[in-house]
């Protein structure tokens, strides 16, 4: 595939455009024009550009690419290393930040969602329709005890889990943003949920938690992360006939 054709099926994807993002949404660093093997991935860290090399990609797709409003103009240090393996390499990079959270197919929330098991989704920022909301609501087939989630999440994002359980009261209705949206249990607690999943925790989310009456997991930023990298990776093999592979880095954060 040519990266013009991969570039215009990206955008026809993503929708970049409805999105108000802090990075650019689409292609961040150009290079080769001829596409065979595509690499996703959570991070354009060094080491997954190596793990690229290694698999001979043409391109990378991730949800943090670079570029990030207030970061320093200046190519040096870590920044010069990563941009310069990528261009000697002559790999093209595409991040999609918000559009690859939001996404109801590909995305982050949900991927999630789907591996919880979550039926009727419905948007966390209530004012968006659910394609452009970040963060989703769903409901369990079968209300949890705390324990019980707790555990349903353990196994979903394959790691152990930040759970914060603050009463006895039974988990049916499941709010969830990935990645570092901790500030989001308001949306969560405004939309009537019994629990709020994201990936990071601050000092002042389990006080709101506790005394609002939420039941709160942090479940990882990366774990969380996960999900819409490696079903996009899947989506793109088996629809625009690319092999495409998901390299996991691990993250401990
Ligand atoms: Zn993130």
């Amino acid at each position: 595939m040519n990266i013009k054709e991969l570039e215009s099926k990206l955008t026809a994807l993503f929708q970049p455009r409805s999105f108000k993002d802090y990075a650019p949404n689409g292609l961040q660093v150009e290079g080769k024009g001829e596409i065979k093997k595509i690499v996703t991935g959570v991070t354009a860290s060094m080491a997954l550009i190596e793990e690229a090399v290694k698999r001979e990609a043409d391109a990378i797709i991730v949800h943090h690419g670079y570029f990030w409003k207030g970061e320093s103009q200046e190519i040096v240090g870590m920044k010069y290393r990563r941009l310069s393996r990528l261009i000697k390499q002559d790999i093209n990079l595409f991040g999609y930040h918000l559009p690859m959270d939001a996404h109801l197919l590909v995305g982050n929330n949900a991927n999630l969602a789907r591996g919880l098991g979550l039926q009727s989704l419905r948007p966390l920022e209530m004012e968006k329709s659910l394609e452009e909301s970040i963060g989703v609501v769903g409901t369990l087939e079968q209300p949890l005890a705390p324990e019980a989630f707790q555990q349903l999440v353990k196994e979903t994002v394959g790691r152990d889990v930040l759970f914060e359980s603050v009463s006895e009261q039974m988990i049916s209705e499941v709010a969830l943003c990935t990645g570092g949206a901790q500030g989001y249990i308001n949306k969560a607690l405004a939309a009537k949920a019994d629990v709020f999943i994201t990936g990071e925790v601050s000092e002042q989310t389990i006080h709101i938690a506790r005394e609002e009456g939420i039941h709160f997991c942090a479940a990882g930023h990366h774990a969380t992360e996960c999900f819409g990298p490696r079903a996009l990776a899947e989506y793109i093999t088996e629809h625009w006939g690319v092999d495409c592979e998901f390299v996991d880095v691990p993250n401990p954060a």
